[in-house]
C-alpha cells in the first residue's frame, strides 16, 4: 500500500517528528495553516474515522492525550487550540490514513470554512 503517513511512521519518508511511542507518531504538517499545525496519527493504518473498530477505542483516546501533551509543549494549551479530523471528500480529507490536526497559535474562527 502506498500511504505517505505509513511511510512517515516507518521512517521511510522524512518528517519533522515531535513525538513517538508504540502506538502513535506526531509530526509537523508540511503545509501549515496556523503557527502550530501538527498531525497526530496512529502507527497502524486506518483509512479514516469511519474505519475505526471497537478495539480502537483506547488508541483514539491516546491520540487525544498526545494532542494535549503537544499543545502544552508548544505553549498554546491555555490560549486555546483546535483538533480537526476530516473524514472523506466533502470534509476535505486528502490523506487516507487517520489523523488529527492540532492547530493553534492564532485566533480561530467559527464556523470553519
Ligand atoms: P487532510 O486534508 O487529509 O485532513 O490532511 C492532510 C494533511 O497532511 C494536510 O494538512 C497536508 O498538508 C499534510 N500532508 C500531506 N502530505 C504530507 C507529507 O508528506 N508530510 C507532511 N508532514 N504532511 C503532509
Ligand atoms: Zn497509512
Amino acid at each position: 500500500m502506498d500511504c505517505i503517513f505509513c511511510k512517515i511512521a516507518s521512517r521511510d519518508a522524512r518528517a519533522e517528528i515531535l513525538y513517538e511511542d508504540d502506538l502513535v507518531v506526531a509530526f509537523e504538517d508540511i503545509n501549515p495553516q496556523a503557527p502550530v499545525h501538527v498531525l497526530i496519527i496512529p502507527k497502524k493504518h486506518i483509512s479514516n474515522n469511519l474505519s475505526l473498530e471497537e478495539t480502537d477505542k483506547e488508541l483514539i483516546g491516546h491520540l487525544f492525550l498526545v494532542a494535549n501533551r503537544i499543545a502544552k509543549e508548544k505553549g498554546i494549551a491555555d490560549r486555546g487550540f483546535r483538533l480537526v479530523n476530516n473524514c472523506n471528500r466533502e470534509a476535505g480529507q486528502t490523506v487516507f490514513h487517520l489523523h488529527i490536526h492540532l492547530l493553534g497559535g492564532r485566533q480561530m474562527f467559527w464556523p470553519p470554512g
